[in-house]
């Protein structure tokens, strides 16, 4: 009797004891690496394309930015030192990095894309290594956990139409889609099994709520409309200085990038650099800054602040926002032979598509722009059904000065469903002085099999003194 009563004892207080016990935290995500907004850009100086925004949500809305670059850019050349190639590399990521810092950026993260210099997103995809770094990319939103992911808008238009800004946007698209999805890289979010699990990662899947581009494109003016439109010459409540003024400042650690530049303006008054931004031609900023909208997973408006909460209302634009009405993909025509222009504008086509971007600007007639005198390259895909004829006639017009390398003639498809073919053609050498003012020459290329037509593909080219290689 007396050991039942003592049994009886021993279990209450055992019971009682984990009552009272207390819930053990797990440990949390690290609260020092949240962003509000996280910026993927591609090269050390890429920054500047939203610094003037950035200014206003860090020092007036209290936001929280993260930097990625996805290269460092070492493969420009050095107007303020010798150093050259991966020892440029290393200078300008610490150019970046005291850049970010100037407007109290410190977390910022590089990836391993190779600085690629040409207008062909897909030659910068496959130099970066796309899979290792859009890996990289997810790890960093699961990590940063940020309500909105800034970047390079994905598109061909005239300007510099740099290929490692577009890669960036098309990898900061990506991860804006995969962070969120648990089978996406999933080492990433899964547990570790021990204190020194050195494999998994533990973070766990995270959606980020909107995603935003700016664009290189020589004319802005395209995209008013697009999305929110910020001024850089308003003054800052806390500051007490317009938002250019900040991003001018964050600009400066670029010596290796533009040291005539920056020592020109270090040597401005106040009043000469006021004078400078609020001249169009010569202002680094078009006012206002407009970005572009991308998509969201909550309910917003193209034109729509991008905090809501803490911004004023912007104003609807008074056009409404065309649609897009593109056909996804040349896999789509019902026709058994279908022609069109190919990489990397039916990647783009493509990928809109795929990842419900169908809203993004696209140029009209696909464009771009070249050196004068260089050759030019028409990248076709033709899609063929099994019963279809093989034999094509490839017919190309350009206008006069041009002249037709490649790519012409009758040509037999491989029995297979997509063919690729190249027209190549030396665009005109043109002084310097009469590119001023020029307006884009048209090369089409006409697909035809036997008098039917299977295809045009148009391109708008604008020749100019210089150019990054398409
Ligand atoms: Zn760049």
């Amino acid at each position: 009797m007396k050991r039942l009563v003592l049994f009886v004892l021993v279990l209450l207080l055992a019971s009682h004891k984990g009552g009272a016990q207390e819930a053990k935290p797990l440990p949390a995500a690290d609260e020092r690496y949240k962003a509000d907004i996280l910026l993927v850009v591609a090269h050390p100086d890429d920054e500047g394309a939203a610094t003037p925004y950035l200014a206003r949500a860090i020092y007036d809305e209290h936001k929280r930015v993260a930097v990625v670059f996805t290269t460092r850019g070492g493969s420009g050349g050095n107007d303020y030192s010798r150093e050259h190639g991966p020892a440029l590399a290393d200078i300008r990521e610490q150019e970046a990095r005291h850049a970010c810092a100037a407007l109290g950026i410190t977390n910022v993260w590089f990836l391993d894309g190779k600085d690629t210099a040409s207008q062909n997103v897909l030659n910068s995809l496959a130099n970066w290594g796309h899979g290792a770094n859009l890996e990289a990319l997810v790890r960093i939103v699961r990590l940063t956990r940020p309500d909105v992911i800034l970047s390079w808008l994905p598109g061909i238009f005239i300007g510099e139409n740099h290929g490692d800004h577009q890669a960036s946007g098309v990898l900061a698209t990506e991860a804006f889609d995969l962070a969120g999805d648990p089978v996406a890289f999933p080492a990433q979010v899964a547990g570790a099994s021990k204190r020194l699990e050195p494999y998994l990662e533990n973070l766990t899947p995270w959606q980020a709520k909107k995603i935003y581009f700016f664009s290189d494109a020589s004319d802005e003016k395209q995209f008013a409309g697009k999305g929110p439109a910020y001024s850089i010459r308003e003054i800052s409540p806390s500051q007490k200085k317009p938002y250019w003024r900040m991003a001018l400042e964050a600009a400066k650690p670029h010596l290796t990038q533009f040291p005539a530049e920056i020592h020109r303006l270090s040597n401005l008054s106040d009043e000469q650099l006021e004078k400078m931004m609020s001249d169009p031609t010569h202002a680094w900023w078009s006012e206002p800054m407009t970005l572009i909208f991308g998509k969201a997973t909550v309910p917003t408006q193209p034109w729509e602040a991008i905090f809501p909460e803490v911004e004023p209302r912007q104003k609807a634009p008074a056009v409404s926002v065309e649609q897009s009405s593109e056909p996804g993909d040349v896999l789509d025509s019902k026709e058994p032979l279908h022609l069109e222009l190919g990489d990397p504008w039916h990647f783009y086509r493509a990928f809109r598509h795929a990842d419900k971007l169908t809203n993004l600007p696209a140029a009209r007639v696909p464009e771009i722009a070249v050196k004068a005198g260089s050759i030019v390259g028409i990248p076709l895909v033709i899609a063929r059904k099994p019963e279809a004829a093989r034999e094509i006639l490839v017919k190309v017009s350009a206008p006069s000065g041009w002249k037709i390398l490649s790519g012409e003639g009758k040509f037999l498809l491989p029995d297979e469903e997509f063919a690729y073919l190249r027209v190549e053609l030396q665009s005109p050498e043109i002084p310097e002085k009469e590119l001023k003012g020029r307006q884009p020459d048209s090369v089409a290329v006409t697909g035809m099999a036997g008098d039917k037509t299977i295809g045009q593909a148009e391109l708008r080219v604008l020749l100019r003194s210089s150019a990054l290689s398409q």
